[in-house]
């Protein structure tokens, strides 16, 4: 098995608010190396790097809008978030918990932090992806996986020095709790300080990491500081992750739809005339329908 190299590493950009409630850095679509099409089927990523939002008693977040034709998941690493979408899904996901929300043929959501988490202030991290769906699935109905932290399926390492999360996908033989439409991986690898594990990912996948918190050396001699993110080369297999200070670290991987994209706003189709009949179908209220 070939290494897998990094191709290149980001430095978290300018914060920017969505909504009032989530302080964002932008990683994907970033940049020219960075477009939608580079990490498919994983077309955006913001992360809440931590950050500490005082004592409200009006929640913080993102008042109701719709998506069609992909994913969202939001996976927390500080904090508590409260969602309720017009298929009358909803649930609060907290500490170590994924929400994993198929937008397909469209949906309305809100998302906000929970409230006693609002009241209380408090730091808050978490990461949202926007999942692609293959064309074929894009007008498949809306489906909600609320995944509680006790559900995610772990790895512990031989060294004993910390385990991997499964999300989704598999990592040696343990199987990811969320249900995906084409082939993604997603874990948390949490390592004590010295605590080192090793990926394969077929070489064509497109292939990322975020260091969550602490620090890492990949492939044993590159170091990669907290909030950055890195991009792997789409040659060799392997890679290898130690904890040079105690970390957290999500792992992306995901086979290439290799579909036409198009992305306006929150719709993301693969024509200009499906954008357009999003755009109508939202005006003429076919997303549904959810309170304020
Ligand atoms: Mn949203």
């Amino acid at each position: 098995m070939k290494t897998k190299n990094i191709e290149i590493v980001v430095a978290p950009r300018e914060p920017h608010y969505v909504g009032d409630g989530f302080r964002v850095h932008n990683f994907i679509p970033s940049g020219y190396r960075l477009d939608m099409e580079r990490m498919d089927p994983f077309i955006l990523m913001d992360y809440n790097s931590p950050f500490y939002f005082p004592p409200t008693d009006r929640p913080r977040g993102v008042s109701v809008h719709p998506h069609r034709g992909f994913e969202t998941v939001t996976i927390a690493y500080q904090g508590k978030v409260a969602h309720h979408d017009s298929s009358g899904n909803s649930g609060v996901i907290g500490v170590g918990d994924v929400q994993w929300m198929t937008a397909a043929s469209g949906i309305l959501h809100k998302e906000y932090h929970e409230e006693q988490f609002s009241k209380e202030g408090g730091y808050f991290q978490m990461v949202q992806l926007w999942v692609n769906l293959p064309a074929k699935y894009k007008m498949s109905a809306p489906k909600y996986q609320g995944i509680t932290n006790s559900q995610i399926n772990k790895y512990l390492l031989e060294d004993g020095k910390g385990v991997v999360e499964v999300i989704a996908g598999n990592y040696e033989n343990v199987t990811g709790a969320a249900s995906t439409f084409s082939p993604v991986n997603m874990f948390n690898a949490r390592l004590e300080e010295g605590g080192k594990a090793g990926f394969n990912f077929p070489a064509t996948y497109n292939t990322a990491l975020l260091v969550v918190a602490g620090e890492i050396k990949v492939n044993g001699t590159q170091t990669v500081a907290e909030n950055h993110f890195v991009l792997f080369e789409n040659e060799g297999e392997h890679f290898s992750v130690e904890a040079s200070k105690k970390a957290i670290v999500l792992i992306l991987s995901g086979e290439p739809l290799n579909e036409p994209i198009a992305a306006q706003g929150p719709f993301v189709m693969n024509t200009r005339e499906e954008i357009a009949q999003a755009i109508r179908d939202y005006n003429l209220g076919k997303f549904g329908y959810l309170e304020e």
